[in-house]
């Protein structure tokens, strides 16, 4: 079974992601928890160059956290240009981060029978540079394909929100994607829902709104669903 969450920034996608990690894995099972982007090493350079940009990495060499994974001073060139990410780099190195984050883990974790919990996956490709960035949607689905060999999730839980909500509760510094603006994460969230309108069996909308003990509530019930089938 392979279960992604997806949503807007700050809507509580970890939040609930660890819950359902918990959870299965009180029930017995073998969970794999994992994110895009920065699921894997390589992953954790690339999300450090699409959340901070080249001058990001340059300077800090690290994300929110994470391991640089050897990203340092020298390894990027003095004269590395300066300018911002255009809107099919940006896809293409999600879909660099995603073809590596399946071929070294998920596929692995399902192929050895067990459960992969991924927060963000390709609906997130889909929602962010179709949605948001305006790029052809045909497009990304093409290229998130070909990255992922055809892999999708057989469940994705979309918590939804309204941004200016769920900007609330993010803290600490904007990075690059977060000072986008709000019309932008209004096409994403739209993008979203567009999403799951048009595969209603694989998707299961919650109120991200609520509280988190009740959005808890509605994945779990239908998780108990999923895994009685
Ligand atoms: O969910 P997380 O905070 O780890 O995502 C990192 C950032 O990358 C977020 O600001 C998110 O909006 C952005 N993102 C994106 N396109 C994707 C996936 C994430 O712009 N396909």
């Amino acid at each position: 079974l392979f279960v992604s969450f997806e949503g807007v920034d700050g809507v509580g996608k970890s939040t609930q992601a660890l819950r359902l990690r918990d959870y299965l894995r009180g029930l017995g099972y073998r969970v794999t928890m994992t994110r895009e982007p920065g699921g894997t090493p390589l992953g954790t350079i690339v999300r450090g160059l699409l959340l901070h940009g080249v001058d990001g990495v340059r300077l800090a060499g690290a994300d929110d956290g994470a391991a640089p994974h050897g990203v340092s001073n020298d390894d990027v060139s003095d004269d590395a240009p300066a300018a911002d990410i255009s809107p099919r780099t940006e896809a293409l190195l999600y879909a660099a981060d995603r073809a590596q984050h399946v071929a070294e883990v998920i596929r692995p974790a399902l192929e050895n029978g067990g459960i992969v919990i991924s927060d963000r996956y390709i609906d997130s490709s889909l929602a962010y540079q179709a949605g948001g960035r305006e790029l052809t949607p045909d497009d990304i689905r093409m290229l998130s394909e070909w990255a992922t060999d055809g892999l999708w999730p057989g469940r994705t839980y979309l918590l939804d929100m309204d941004f200016r909500a769920s900007s609330a509760r993010l803290t600490g510094e904007a990075d690059r994607l977060e000072s986008s603006g709000a019309a932008f994460f209004d096409r994403t969230r739209r993008a979203f829902l567009d999403l799951a309108h048009d595969a209603p069996a694989r998707f299961r909308v919650v109120d991200a709104s609520l509280t988190v003990d009740d959005v808890w509530d509605a994945i779990r019930a239908d998780a108990d669903i999923l895994l009685a089938q």
